[in-house]
C-alpha cells in the first residue's frame, strides 16, 4: 500500500483512480529501487543512524519531477531516539516530501508522531482471517487457545513445555487474536476463524477488554528488556478465558 501511495505521487500516468503501475517509475518503486523512494524497517528495525541519513536525504529535492518519499516499516518499533530525531525533519518537511509511517495500530506509535500525520486505517484482508491459511505450527497454538477459552483445558500443557514458546511465536498468536477480534467487531467472523467466532460472542464491553488485554500483550513483547514470552501467552490466555466466562454468565469482564 505505501508503494501503491508512493507510485500514486510520482506516476506520470496517474489518474485520480491511481498510478498506471506500468510505467518505469510504477516499475522502479514496485522493484524497491527508485531514487525517490526510500524504503526502510522491512528487514532490519529503523536505527537512529537510519534516521540521520533520512534526514540528510529529506533536506534534498526529489530527483525526478514528483515526490520524495520515505517510507518507514513497523514504525512501532522506532525507539525514543529515533522517533525524536524523526519528529524535528517532521515537523518542518520541505515541498515534495512525504513521510509514511507503518504499523499494525495507531496506538503503538508515539503520539507525538501521530499528531503530525495523516491516519489511513486498513481494513484487515479478508483471506488472511481463515484458520486454513495459517502455518501449521500457529495453526496448533490457535486450536489450544481457542479450546482453552470454550474448557479452561490444554493451555498450560503447552506453554510449559521448554522452548516451546518464543517472542516471535507470541506476537504472532497476539497478532492472529487481533485479526480475530477485528474481524468480530466488524461482524466478519465465521466459523473458519475460530478466534474471530469465539470473541464475536462477547458484548461490546468484553471486546474492548480483549483488544486491551492484546495490546498490552503486545507492548509487553515489545520492551527492549524483553518479558518471558510463555508468561506473557499464559497472562493474555488466563484472562481472555475469563472475558469468556463472564459474558456467558451476563457480567461484565
Ligand atoms: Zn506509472
Amino acid at each position: 500500500m505505501a508503494k501503491w501511495y508512493a507510485a500514486r505521487l510520482n506516476c506520470p500516468h496517474a489518474t485520480p483512480e491511481g498510478p498506471c503501475l506500468d510505467c518505469p517509475v510504477c516499475l522502479q518503486i514496485g522493484a524497491g529501487v527508485f531514487q525517490d523512494c526510500t524504503l526502510l524497517g522491512v528487514q532490519e528495525p529503523v536505527t537512529i543512524d537510519a534516521v540521520r541519513e533520512v534526514r540528510v536525504r529529506a533536506a534534498e529535492a526529489p530527483h525526478g519531477g514528483g515526490w520524495r518519499v520515505i517510507v518507514l516499516a513497523e514504525a512501532q518499533f522506532l525507539r525514543a531516539e529515533a522517533a525524536n530525531a524523526l519528529l524535528k525533519v517532521m515537523e518542518e518537511p520541505r515541498q515534495n516530501l512525504c513521510f509514511l509511517l507503518l504499523a499494525p495500530q495507531r496506538g503503538r506509535l508515539l503520539p507525538t508522531l501521530v499528531s503530525r500525520g495523516w491516519v489511513v486505517t486498513l481494513p484487515w484482508p479478508l483471506p488472511d482471517l481463515a484458520d486454513a491459511t495459517l502455518p501449521d505450527d500457529l495453526k496448533n497454538w490457535v486450536e489450544a487457545l481457542d479450546t482453552f477459552l470454550g474448557t479452561g483445558r490444554g493451555w498450560f500443557e503447552k506453554t510449559s513445555v521448554k522452548n516451546s514458546v518464543d517472542a516471535d511465536l507470541a506476537r504472532r498468536l497476539v497478532l492472529t487474536a487481533q485479526k480475530g477480534l477485528a474481524a468480530a467487531l466488524a461482524r466478519r467472523s465465521s466459523s473458519e476463524c475460530r478466534l474471530g467466532a469465539r470473541f464475536a460472542s462477547l458484548p461490546d464491553s468484553g471486546c474492548a477488554y480483549v483488544d486491551d488485554v492484546l495490546a498490552q500483550c503486545q507492548r509487553s513483547l515489545d520492551l527492549p528488556t524483553p518479558v518471558n514470552p510463555a508468561l506473557v501467552l499464559d497472562w493474555m490466555a488466563v484472562r481472555l478465558y475469563l472475558a469468556v466466562r463472564r459474558s456467558l454468565k451476563g457480567g461484565r469482564p
